[in-house]
This record gives C-alpha cells, sequence and structure tokens, in this order.
C-alpha cells in the first residue's frame, strides 16, 4: 500500500526532484554520513556488550554499482531500522536541516534552487540523482527486515523483506541523462564515485569499501609484452583519519565549514574554529566551532549544549555538557580521548580527573580565542558578542559574581565617548588621572540614556560614562562591587564625588537656600527622602537620584518581576539652584505658598519622568499644572 509523504517533506522533495542545481553530488555525501552515524550508534551497543563478539574493524560502508540495472548502492552494517523508524525517519523530514531548508525557499520562492547547498538537506538529496530509491533495513537484534521503497512525490511503501545481518542498503536507481552530457551517468562508474568520496568523506572514521578496477597483467601473458585485463578489487576509498586527528594545516576551512554545517546543524559556516591536541598523562584531540549566530532555544531552558564525545573511534556521548563551562555552553565540537571508558556515566564525568584536566584546557583554549579575536579582530568579536554577550553577563552575575573573574574582560559596554561598545578594560585605561570611579548610567536605550539630565556634568567635563541598557546591566556594579580596584558609580548616584570643589558648592548652596529645600521637602512629605542642591545639572532643572543600595533601575526590575515587594530606590530631588525654575520657586515661596507647593510637586514629577519612574497619580498632575494657567 502506497502512502503519502506529510506536506512539508512532498515540498523538499518536488524541489529535489525538480532542481536545476549543479551540486547534485552531494547527494553521495548525505547518504554515506547517515551510514557512518548508524554505525556509530551500532559501534556504541556493541562495544558495550562484549557478548556481541563485534568490534571496530567489522564495521564497514560498502559502495556498489551495479551497472546492468543502473543502481549505485550505499550499504552500512550500522543499527539498522524497524519499520517503525522508516516510517518516521525516512516519511517525514527529519533532519532540522531538511526543515530549515523548506522555511527557507518558502520565504524566499524564486530562485531556491542555489541554497540548496548550504544545508544539509539529508536522505531526500538522493532523489536529485535518483528517480527511485529502495531501503532495505533490519534493525540490529530483530529478525525482520523491511524494503522502503519510492519513487518520489508518489508516496511510498514499506513492505517485509529479508536482510542477512543488522544495517541498512540504500539502492538508487540513477536517472538517465537528460540533454547535459553525463549529467547522471558519471555516478555509475567507479572513478567519479572515489573523487566524491575523497572529496567530501574522507574523514569518515570507517572503511567506505568499493571495487575498484585493478589493472592487472592477464595470466599466461608473455612477460616481454604483457596483456593486461581490469580486475576488480575492494579497496578502502576513505583515509579515516577524522577532521579532529588532522592537523589544522592542512584541513581547508571549506572542510572545516562542511564539517560543522553538518554535524551541528547551522546554516553559517563558524565564526572560528578551535584546534586542540594534547599527548601526555591525558591525551585527547579536540575540534570546537565558535558559532556566528544563537541557534533555536538557546536562550530558553530547553537549550542543552555540550560537545560530541569520541573514545577510541566510538561516539559515547552526543552532547556532553560536563567538559563546558556553562558560561560557553554556545561552543560545538567534538573532543576524543582513548583514555575514557565506554561506559562513563555522567555522573562519573564530573568527577573523574582525566576529564577535569581536559575541561581546564579546553576553557583555556576557548578564552584564548576569544581574547584574540577581541584584540585582532574587532568587527568579529563584536559579532559574536551580539549573539553570545547576554549570555556571557547572565553568567558574570550567577551565583553572586561567581565567574565573574573569568567573564569580567569579555563583557561590553557602550561608551558615552567612544560611541560604541568598549570593555572595562578599555574604560579603565582611559580613566583620567584623578578620576577615582567607573561611572555608568541606566536606562532603557542608548537614546534616554544619553538625554539622562545627571550625565550634562560629567560629559561636560569630558569623562566618559558607560550606557547599562541591558536590563541585567544594572546588576554588575553590585556583584561586581570594582573592577581593577576602580568602583562603579551610577551617574544619579547623590554624590559624584567630582571633587572638593563641587563638594563646597553643594554645601554652600545647601546654606543658602536652605528655606527653600525644607519647603520643598515639608510639600512633598514622605515622596522623597532628600531635598538638595545639585552639583551635576548645567541646562536641567530638577533630577532625581538614589542614595545607597537599591538603584531606580532595580526598582522598575524587581517592580515588574515581583510587585508585591515594595523594593523602592531612596529618592533624593536635586535642584539646579541656578535655573530659572528655582529662581521663581524661591520667589514664589516669599509671595504665595500654595502655588509654590504647586511648582514643587511638578518639579517633582518631572524629575520622575526623567528618570522614568512611575508618576502615581497623572491625572492630579495634570490638574496642578493646569491650575497654574489660572
Ligand atoms: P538526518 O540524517 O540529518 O537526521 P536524513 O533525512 O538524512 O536526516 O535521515 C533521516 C533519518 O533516517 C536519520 O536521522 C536516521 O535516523 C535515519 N537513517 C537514514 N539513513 C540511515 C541508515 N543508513 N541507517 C539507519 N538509519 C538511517
Amino acid at each position: 500500500m502506497k502512502k503519502k509523504f506529510k506536506a512539508e517533506s512532498q515540498r523538499l522533495l518536488e524541489m529535489m526532484i525538480n532542481s536545476i542545481y549543479t551540486h547534485k553530488e552531494i547527494f553521495l555525501r548525505e547518504i554515506i554520513s547517515n551510514a557512518s552515524d548508524a554505525i556509530d550508534k551500532m559501534c556504541f551497543v556493541a562495544l558495550s556488550d562484549e557478548s556481541m563478539g563485534l568490534s571496530r574493524k567489522d564495521f564497514e560502508i560498502r559502495i556498489t554499482l551495479d551497472k546492468e540495472n543502473r543502481t549505485l548502492t550505499v550499504s552500512d552494517n550500522g543499527i539498522g531500522m524497524n519499520k517503525d523508524e522508516l516510517e518516521q525517519n525516512l516519511g517525514v523530514i527529519a533532519f532540522s536541516g531538511s526543515k530549515k531548508f523548506s522555511e527557507e525557499i518558502d520565504k524566499e520562492n524564486a530562485d531556491a534552487v542555489d541554497i540548496i547547498g548550504q544545508f544539509g538537506v539529508g536522505f531526500y538529496s538522493a532523489f536529485m540523482v535518483a528517480d527511485k530509491i529502495e531501503v532495505v533495513t533490519r534493525k540490529n537484534g530483530e529478525e525482520q527486515a523491511y524494503r522502503w521503497e519510492s519513487e518520489g512525490t508518489g508516496g511510498y511503501s514499506i513492505e517485509e523483506a529479508s536482510r542477512e545481518e543488522q544495517g541498512t542498503d540504500v539502492i538508487m536507481h540513477i536517472r538517465q541523462d537528460g540533454e547535459e552530457k553525463d549529467e547522471y551517468s558519471q555516478y555509475m562508474r567507479e572513478y567519479p564515485i572515489y573523487k566524491l568520496v575523497k572529496k567530501y568523506s574522507d574523514y569518515i572514521r570507517y572503511p567506505i569499501k568499493m571495487l575498484m578496477p585493478q589493472p592487472t597483467v592477464k595470466e599466461g601473458s608473455d612477460p616481454e609484452n604483457p596483456e593486461f585485463e581490469e580486475v576488480f578489487e575492494y579497496e578502502v576509498l576513505n583515509s579515516m583519519v577524522p577532521l579532529w586527528q588532522r592537523k589544522k594545516s592542512e584541513v581547508t576551512s571549506e572542510e572545516y565549514e562542511e564539517f560543522y554545517k553538518r554535524n551541528f546543524q547551522d546554516d553559517l559556516p563558524p565564526l572560528e574554529v578551535i584546534t586542540v591536541s594534547v599527548e601526555g598523562i591525558v591525551s585527547y584531540d579536540a575540534l570546537l566551532f565558535i558559532p556566528e549566530a544563537v541557534q533555536n532555544k538557546y536562550y530558553s531552558d530547553d537549550f542543552r549544549g555540550g560537545v560530541r564525545l569520541y573514545s577510541s573511534g566510538v561516539m559515547i556521548m552526543d552532547k556532553c555538557e560536563e567538559l563546558l563551562p556553562d558560561y560557553f555552553n554556545f561552543v560545538r565540537g567534538v573532543i576524543e580521548s582513548p583514555d575514557l571508558s565506554l561506559n562513563i556515566s555522567r555522573e562519573m564525568l564530573q568527577h573523574d580527573r582525566q576529564l577535569r584536566t581536559i575541561k581546564t584546557n579546553i576553557e583555556k583554549k576557548i578564552r584564548s580565542k576569544l581574547e584574540d579575536m577581541l584584540k585582532n579582530d574587532r568587527e568579529k568579536y563584536e559579532t559574536f558578542y551580539k549573539s553570545f554577550g547576554r549570555q556571557l553577563k547572565l553568567c558574570a552575575l550567577d551565583d553572586y559574581g561567581k565567574n565573574k573573574e573569568q567573564l569580567q574582560d569579555f563583557l561590553m559596554f557602550y561608551s558615552s565617548t567612544e560611541k560604541k561598545a568598549v570593555t572595562l578594560a578599555e574604560y579603565v585605561d582611559r580613566m583620567k588621572e584623578d578620576q577615582k570611579y567607573i561611572y555608568y548610567a541606566s536606562g532603557d536605550s542608548f537614546e534616554t540614556v544619553d538625554k539622562m539630565p545627571q550625565t550634562e556634568i560629567l560629559k561636560d567635563r569630558g569623562i566618559e560614562i558607560l550606557y547599562f541598557t541591558d536590563n541585567t546591566d544594572e546588576f554588575i556594579p553590585d556583584m561586581f562591587r570594582k573592577y581593577k580596584d576602580k568602583p562603579f558609580k551610577s551617574v544619579i548616584d547623590g554624590d559624584l564625588d567630582l571633587g572638593e570643589e563641587d563638594n563646597k558648592k553643594e554645601e554652600a548652596a545647601n546654606k543658602k537656600f536652605k528655606d527653600v529645600f525644607d519647603f520643598v521637602k515639608e510639600s512633598l512629605g514622605d515622596q522623597v527622602d532628600v531635598v538638595k542642591a545639585s552639583t551635576k545639572l548645567k541646562t536641567h532643572p530638577v533630577c532625581l537620584s538614589s542614595g545607597e543600595g537599591i538603584t531606580f533601575e532595580m526598582e522598575k526590575y524587581f517592580t515588574a518581576v515581583n510587585p508585591g515587594l515594595g523594593m523602592k530606590a531612596k529618592r533624593i530631588l536635586e535642584l539646579n539652584v541656578e535655573h530659572n525654575a528655582f529662581i521663581a520657586l524661591e520667589r514664589t515661596i516669599k509671595s504665595d505658598k500654595k502655588k509654590a507647593e504647586k511648582m514643587a510637586e511638578i518639579l517633582y514629577t518631572q524629575a520622575l519622568l526623567i528618570a522614568g519612574l512611575p508618576v502615581e497619580d497623572p491625572s492630579g498632575y495634570t490638574d496642578t499644572v493646569c491650575s497654574l494657567f489660572e
């Protein structure tokens, strides 16, 4: 009985079948890579169970060309599939790359064929060269084998079949050539297939064998004048050295890119490739990638990172999180060590000393790669930071700043003077000689922060300010306290401590206008904690500062998370005694107290608005403003 493909698979199939894509040859890489994955799984089962009597060298991939029937077959003695798995795996798009690919096609519609090469498109890609595919497979541990068969968009059928041992044959019925000469027939000849295996699948760890013609002297022919005949013998086509065991200088960036995309389901090339090869008390090879962009679910709780772990050619864990520190969990890749036991458990992973050594070294390598990027390729680092900066910040704050030492030098903040993101080290290096603090200003966006009245005086004196615009930034001063011995100071801090002279000026103003400040404090009541003269303001009449402890940004954050908590920052109302508004207020206090009370209320509300804090009684405020028009 024929079954239909699921809708999205159908669409992808049509694309494959009608494809005019020039790199059709990638189908072989995809089919071989599936075979290799299946052997990986089988190898693991076999080597964990000695009673099976199988060893690594019993596994292989075979390519068979049947010129008479025009079929190209890729066989493996891997894990195989049962009926349900056949249905599941080959009836729907299984691979996220394929899914992404078809989404992309839906988006772009036209010219879609050009993007085939960017994705690992899996099993279906074989329909680019075959008009019919049979899959004969038998699952390890089961007796019954099955044959899956499809001619493409018409659907597929599954029936019982027989196969001597566990494993899978993918039998591709190669198309007839169209207008282009040799378009498909090339896949029926040994040499082009050999070249494709070399090109795309050389590092596959199991032997890929094929009968290859060996020019041989004909038996009984005259040794003086020998006659040759073609004898076919099985030859291993690939060198079988996995990419991570090869020297970086001998691997092309295309090979790394290809490997990364295929194995870690990313459609972008990696931003950086890191290779590590260590021989010693603990020996291991690692091939690690820093992705360019966050992948699906990265910032969600469901995300699971980790590296693929191999021991002597056997994959023992697909996502081993224990080998990477949490803050670098975006790194993908492979680590292989002959010193690991096949049956290693997650529990053991955490306590194993050898693994801890690997982990420490790996972390060092990642760290130095990031440092190198930051120093020598700023643009690339910024691309990286756009994707993973948030992760680094969150982790720097996590657990009371436990990892701050490791991460603080990787963080970036927008600088008021440089007009771009800078690191804390760069800020401190540029600090003025007598500058005691790292000044920062918090708000929702660059624009709001840039307009804050409290930044005026610092800007005026050419002091750099870091703009904290992520809602996590605000917690950095609290957790870090200091960076290179320089404490952080918010521009809305009551005391910016800009120098003795400012302090004296403020003191004098506080004394001179004590009556005005007392009046304002009295009329505002508990709404404010302190009213005082400001040394920060130049053109603005008022601003609000917070004292030690909770800041306004924290107050906003906590109110959003848990309004019941009633977390409030201290409110210090600062008035610019040189501003016309202040002069008018001072005058009005003497002539019309009622009106002056209203003016105080208005000034306070303006300060709230500028600080981005809610006005408790907006209509009351409007009434107050309008009453002054009378
Ligand atoms: P992907 O390999 O990326 O998951 P494919 O479309 O290539 O996507 O394959 C779908 C699934 O079919 C695989 O994940 C695997 O479970 C199964 N499969 C394909 N080829 C084989 C094979 N030779 N042996 C066992 N299972 C296979």
